[in-house]
């Protein structure tokens, strides 16, 4: 005995003292029913997926100390074990389930944590495999000879002879009798040192320790599930698209996700914080104190606007918090973002407008010059001329709005604009385009700037001239003080780029992209009495990119003019084009 392990230098001073025995085995149940009670106390906290559980966001650091607490506890027992058994090594291995086989967990003792993840073992198999199944600890004197070792991974661990118990849970009723008994793994002690074997005292003392140690195990792991579970969640409400607050009983933030401290412009510092200091807003905080006192149907829709961002709309809902008895513990408000909502309802009502007034105002017109010469035969024939030019250009409006609006109708429904392909000359086209638009004003000066030259492209000749005809007679009725009109022509690789330029009021940076959008209008001083349905330039792009598979841009300067680029394949991919438009 008087051989010097320097490595453990604690298993020579205690020795196999029975009272040190029964002092360390107290003091570990000790450890072990407070860990227990923190548990419960977690446990209850924590249970159910139920979003109302999550009120306290302490708890991740709570548990993360608590787990390391049980960890350590794990660790002291199982070098206890060591020490009083005399043993070696000593190896945890629990059983998983899934996989059918037994394997090393740590932490271990006399043994590398990469071999303990290396140790597996079929349930059906070897000594590890019978005290599992058969819940009865055995003891082995030599692990080469020993038939029942077959299957154990024994050889790798250098293991000669060894004690092993399986690690047994029970459940208790409060007189402390067992109700229930799972076996969740085993525990092997290895090698008794000083060339010694193990016996059954040593059996009996491992599967004393052993109830501990299967004790603490459970625990982690239920604790490790609810923390990951509670971790899930968390990651879950924070990843949420709409904004989510939760305050306690007395006001304060307990959780603010990402979008909602997006929404109020705070990091996540406010937790703890009164909710007023982060809540600005008169109508929310109402909304919270309603919820709080218990009323249901709490919702309202509020604009915020934190400096220097746009104002956006939400719609507001709060409701009581409860937990598994009904007890209320705080209050959940959800911000859901309603803007686009809000605008497309209000880009409606301006286009059913609109609408009307394009409707209405071909109409006068046609119907007062219809009326005219119905009252009056004796007109000169110049005038009747000229009215009645005026009533077919009108008709002419009338059959481009009606048009405008079953085309988008087509579009919406996903149907396509039916494309007839053939070979255009776009030069010819622009040319005419201009022509026509000339007469419509007098005001503009409409330029054709294209090379003599210039090539035929693939493409659908009325749409083409559609998209034309849209771009110049925009930048005639948005250049109301008159000014140059240019079409320019140019190639671009095997593009061809048609550019309408104008010298109007221009189009503010942030409306440049969106003036493609369906009804989408630009309303400031300078567009506030030149009407029109915000239709056409849908249009254009949809015939631009889904009928020529092209882009369309626009470049502006308020009060300077706009450019508005068509950029089309010469030799359009038909084949494609088509599929593309069954
Ligand atoms: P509409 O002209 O019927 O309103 P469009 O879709 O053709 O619809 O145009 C959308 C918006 O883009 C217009 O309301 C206007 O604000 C802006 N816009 C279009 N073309 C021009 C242009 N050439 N110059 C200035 N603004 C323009």
């Amino acid at each position: 005995m008087d051989e010097k392990d320097d490595t453990q230098p604690e298993s020579q001073q205690v020795g196999v003292d029975p009272a040190e025995l029964t002092r360390t085995i107290s003091e570990l149940k000790r450890e072990l029913d407070e860990l227990r009670g923190r548990n419960v106390e977690l446990e209850n906290r924590l249970s159910g997926k139920d979003p109302r559980a999550v009120q306290d966001v302490s708890v991740p650091v709570e548990a993360a100390t608590t787990i390391s607490d049980m960890d350590a506890t794990l660790r002291r027992l199982v070098q206890r074990i060591a020490m009083i058994l005399q043993a070696e090594k000593v190896l945890m291995m629990f059983f998983d389930r899934e996989a059918g086989e037994l394997m090393g967990i740590p932490p271990a003792y006399g043994l590398d944590e990469d071999i303990i993840r290396m140790v597996r073992v079929r349930a059906t198999h070897g000594i590890s495999g019978e005290v599992f199944r058969e819940g009865r600890p055995t003891i082995f004197h030599d692990a080469v000879t020993d038939k029942r070792t077959e299957g154990d991974p024994f050889s790798l661990l250098h293991v000669h002879n060894g004690v092993t118990v399986p690690l047994v849970i029970e459940k208790r009723d409060d007189e402390n009798r067992v109700i229930d008994r799972t076996t969740i793994g085993v525990l092997h002690a290895f090698n008794k040192r000083h060339g010694e074997d193990f016996n059954d005292e040593d059996v009996h003392l491992l599967e004393r320790m052993a109830k501990s140690a299967a004790s603490i195990i459970s625990n982690l792991r239920l604790y490790q599930e609810i923390v990951e579970e509670k971790e899930e969640l968390l990651q879950t409400l924070e990843s949420l698209y709409a904004g989510l607050v939760v305050t306690s009983n007395e006001g304060r933030v307990t959780q603010m996700n990402a979008s909602a401290r997006a929404i109020f412009n705070v990091t996540s510092e406010v937790i703890g914080r009164d909710v007023r200091d982060v809540i600005l807003d008169d109508e929310i905080r109402a909304l919270i104190v309603s919820a709080q006192e218990g009323n249901e149907g709490n919702q309202t829709e509020a604009t915020i606007s934190t400096d220097g961002r746009m104002e956006r709309t939400y719609n507001v809902q709060s409701a009581q918090v409860k937990n598994e008895e009904g007890r209320q513990i705080g209050v959940v408000t959800i911000f859901n973002d309603v803007t686009e909502l809000k605008n497309i309802e209000r880009m409606k009502s301006a286009f059913v407008a609109t609408v009307s007034h394009e409707l209405r105002t071909p109409l006068t017109a046609i119907k007062g010059f219809v009326s005219t010469l119905l009252m009056n035969d004796d007109f000169p024939e110049e005038d009747r001329r000229e009215f009645y030019t005026i009533i077919d250009h009108e008709c002419d409006r009338l059959t481009r709005l009606i048009n405008d609006l079953l085309n988008i109708a087509r579009i919406e429904a996903g149907e396509s604009l039916k494309p007839h392909y053939s070979d255009v000359d776009v030069r010819a086209l622009c040319k005419k385009v201009a022509l026509i638009q000339q007469q419509a004003s007098h005001n503009h000066q409409l330029v054709l700037d294209a090379p003599d030259e210039f090539p035929v492209i693939v493409g659908d000749e009325d749409k083409l001239d559609q998209i034309v005809t849209n771009l110049v007679s925009n930048a005639i009725k948005y250049s109301p003080e008159g000014g140059k009109v240019t079409i320019h022509l140019k190639m671009d690789d095997d593009h061809v780029l048609i550019g309408v330029q104008d010298q109007g009021i221009g189009i503010p940076k942030e409306h440049l992209s969106k003036v493609f959008d369906r009804f989408h209008r630009v309303h400031n001083e300078d567009n506030r009495k030149i009407y029109g349905t915000g239709l056409g330039l849908f249009l254009v792009k949809h015939l631009v990119e889904q009928i020529h598979l092209g882009k369309v841009w626009a470049e502006s300067e308020v009060g300077v003019g706009s450019t508005f680029w068509v950029r089309i394949p010469i030799q359009l991919d038909v084949a494609k084009a088509e599929e593309l438009n069954k």
